[in-house]
């Protein structure tokens, strides 16, 4: 039988996980408490006040939903949106198009707008579909990891509020790599995953939500309808009361609160500015490779760089032959660029010189 132990180590370069850092699998090796205990109670309260200065929020609605990054979506939808209500989706990748699907499922009469893979979604044109269709919700990917490019999310609050919407923001791949200031850009929910730019195992999803997302939730007409997402019932075991409703995975909140802890001594500028220059060093040394962005210059991602694989080269091969020569894991690409572009993440503890160094000396003997 095979025991984890035998697992190769990897240096994981791909849109998720990131490379978890040895203080971070300590952390997550502490023997388990109750969940009710005042001393994990009191871990869990550090938790959300390290939550909050990712998020650049002071919402007393902060918390992690137990379960990955779509855990976060689903439970941002499922909450705020009740059947027949108008939700406006912004479209340019697979994370754009998961969350319209969710919205659909939760009941919503969904509208879209788009923009081509590797484009940005074009705000102007957001702006215009608020004002004709009044959205109750208006849904976009902060970073849009399966192209690797970033949305224009500041500054649209204001129309979506000219109609008393609400702006939800997917933020999994953005949080802690770059600027995510949900108290700043008038973000009504914003939720996460803890394996990207945080550099956590995946298992929990970080989400806020504004008092006037709060609001809406307490004003629904019909209960929310998944029992383990419902952040009414959440929000009591978040909050003072410490009401049982579903065991929390103690353990990764252990996890999750030390690298909140490492996020706060280096700093959020610090590590905004060390995810750009880990994306200009790979930009560089990509140039010198002759391998083109698929994504638009003056929009890309620091941490996700979408790449070109070269005409007649087996891209899923390369990424194998990365896998088990070198240990490196780098992503393929997803819907319209599957089979045609290599996904490379520099995530939290991912974004070093070493590390794109690594990825691209491998690259180059690879590719010759
Ligand atoms: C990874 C990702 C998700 C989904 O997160 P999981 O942890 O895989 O469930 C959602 N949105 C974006 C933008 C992502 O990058």
């Amino acid at each position: 039988m095979p025991s984890v132990s035998d697992l190769p180590r990897r240096l994981c370069l791909g849109p998720g996980p990131s490379p978890v850092p040895p203080r971070v699998l300590a952390a997550l090796a502490h023997p388990t408490v109750g969940h009710l205990d005042p001393a994990f109670l009191a871990l869990m309260d550090d938790v959300r006040a390290g939550l909050r200065h990712v998020f650049a929020t002071t919402n007393p609605m902060t918390l992690a939903v137990s379960g990955t990054g779509s855990a976060g979506m689903e439970a941002a939808i499922v909450n705020l949106v009740e059947p027949g209500d108008r939700v406006l989706v912004g479209v340019n990748g697979v994370f754009g198009g998961r969350l319209a699907e969710v919205a659909r499922r939760a009941g919503a009469a969904v509208t879209t707008v788009d923009a081509p893979w590797g484009q940005p979604l074009d705000r102007e044109e957001l702006e215009r579909a608020i004002a004709r269709h009044a959205p109750h919700v208006v849904a976009v990917v902060h970073a849009e990891t399966s192209t690797g490019v970033v949305n224009p999310v500041a500054g649209l609050a204001e129309a979506v509020r000219a109609h008393d919407g609400l702006l939800v923001v997917d933020c999994v791949t953005s949080l802690a790599g770059m600027a995510v200031e949900v108290d700043a850009w008038g973000i009504d929910a914003a939720y996460s995953g803890t394996q990207k730019c945080l550099s956590c195992p995946p298992g929990l999803a970080p989400l806020t939500l504004s008092p006037r997302a709060v609001a809406r939730l307490e004003r629904r007409t019909r209960p929310v309808p998944s029992w383990y997402l419902d952040l009414t019932l959440l929000r009591s075991y978040w909050g003072d009361e410490r009401a049982y409703h579903h065991t929390a995975p103690i353990n990764m909140l252990y996890a999750l609160h030390e690298a909140l802890a490492i996020v706060g001594e280096e700093g959020l500028a610090a590590r905004f500015e060390r995810h750009r220059a880990a994306h200009d060093r790979l930009t560089a040394a990509l140039d010198d490779l002759g391998l083109p962005f698929v994504s638009a210059a003056g929009h890309r991602l620091p941490m996700l760089n979408a790449v070109a694989a070269p005409a007649g080269v087996d891209e899923a091969a390369v990424r194998r032959r990365l896998l088990d020569e070198r240990g490196i894991e780098i992503g393929g690409g997803l819907g319209a660029f599957k089979g045609r572009a290599w996904r490379i993440g520099l995530m939290g503890h991912g974004a070093t010189a070493e590390a794109v160094d690594a990825v691209t000396g491998a690259l180059r003997d690879l590719l010759a």
